[in-house]
């Protein structure tokens, strides 16, 4: 169940997600994100709201979770080879797909909507992050679709490792050039692997073969599926999961 704020208050987000492999974008990881916002007039009031829900469906996927303000959040996914249909009528389209699950959809149909549906379209990059004179941090040098929500932690990343390198050339330590690249090469290291799963994520299709064994394989293997969900928590890299080394004896266990 989702539990409504004392004020009764919720919000809806609706985003559509793509790949970076769609046949029309080979070299795009992009999404579009719509928001609406429910105060709940009708819901019964269930105190503060203290848990998440997710739902997966044939190319559809939503969540709700608590926001800011005590709203609570629903955040829906479409794939991007379905924009335009889903743009043609965001409300409907929206509500067409939490009947996916008559009951949540019940539960958001009792709200009121307190704001419009926006979107965007976010491609994915890697962009060299320095030249004479300006460095990049955060998504102006790299981007992913936020299905796996790691933008935040990744800007951050960027500004620290960023602030090293410039604090090594301005003390003489390091070239800029050397600093930069040096940043440029251990970033590019660090996010490829998440960047890699992020955008096959997001095509929100069923995952490879070889992928669906594999998550086969670490069912009802709690240390398994415990690490595996630290890929999404940023905890561990898909590189350290996927690694034979890692995983064999994992599953073996
Ligand atoms: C729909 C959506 C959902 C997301 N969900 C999550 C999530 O759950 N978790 C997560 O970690 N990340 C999430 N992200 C990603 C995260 O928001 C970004 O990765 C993060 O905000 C990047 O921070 P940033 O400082 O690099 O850029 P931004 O947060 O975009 O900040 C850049 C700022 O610069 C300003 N600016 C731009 N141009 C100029 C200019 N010329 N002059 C002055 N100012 C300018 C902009 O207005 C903006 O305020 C999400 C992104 C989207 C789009």
């Amino acid at each position: 169940m989702i539990d409504i704020d004392q004020n009764g208050r919720f919000k809806v987000e609706a985003f559509i997600h793509a790949g970076r492999y769609t046949a029309a974008c080979k070299n795009f990881c992009s999404h579009l994100a719509g928001s609406v916002q429910f105060l709940a007039d009708f819901v019964p009031l269930r105190g503060v709201y203290h848990r998440t829900e997710i739902y997966i469906r044939p190319n559809r996927r939503w969540a709700a979770c608590a926001t800011n303000d005590g709203l609570t959040m629903v955040v829906l996914g479409w794939p991007i080879a379905e924009a335009e249909a889903y743009r043609a009528d965001p409300e409907g389209n929206f509500f067409k797909t939490l009947e996916l699950v008559p009951e949540f959809a019940e539960r958001v149909r009792a709200a009121t909507r307190a704001e419009r549906f926006t979107g965007a379209g976010l491609p994915g990059y890697l962009r060299k992050p320095y030249g004479p004179g300006w460095v990049l941090v955060g998504d102006a040098g790299y981007n992913k679709d936020p299905i796996t929500a790691q933008g935040i932690m990744d800007a951050f990343r960027d500004a620290d490792s960023v602030a090293g390198a410039l604090h090594d050339v301005w003390s003489g330590r390091r070239t800029f050039d050397a600093a930069m690249s040096a940043h440029h090469a251990a970033r590019d290291a660090q996010v490829l692997p998440i960047y890699e799963f992020t955008s096959q994520l997001a095509m929100l299709e069923p995952p490879p073969p070889e992928m669906q064994q594999l998550l086969g394989q670490i069912h009802g293997n709690q240390a398994a599926m415990d690490a595996f969900v630290s890929i999404n928590a940023a905890t561990m890299s898909p590189a350290e999961f996927f690694d034979p080394g890692f995983l064999g004896p994992l599953l073996a266990a």
